[in-house]
């Protein structure tokens, strides 16, 4: 009998250390992985003129349009907003 509270005590301590292995696990591993967006500036916007995308945050906005630069606007001939 007391070979038999010897084995389930050991099967315990190994059920323990096995969740609390697993536990680390799912910490380094979260299963909600969200991929990080590719642009920090938001969508892209064509620009009319060179026909090149930009990111909407640092485009030049001017007349409803986005440009990519100052040049492209001036070809444009759209007032800055
Ligand atoms: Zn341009």
């Amino acid at each position: 009998m007391r070979f038999l509270i010897r084995v389930v005590g050991v099967l315990i301590a190994i059920y323990a250390a096995l969740s609390t292995v697993r536990r680390l696990l799912n910490v380094f591993t979260p299963a909600g992985h969200v991929p990080t967006p590719t642009t920090d500036a938001g969508h892209l916007v064509k620009d009319p003129v060179c026909g090149t995308y930009v990111p909407e945050g640092r485009a030049i906005q001017a007349g409803g349009q986005f440009f990519c630069s100052e040049e492209c606007r001036g070809k444009w001939g759209a007032v800055p907003s």
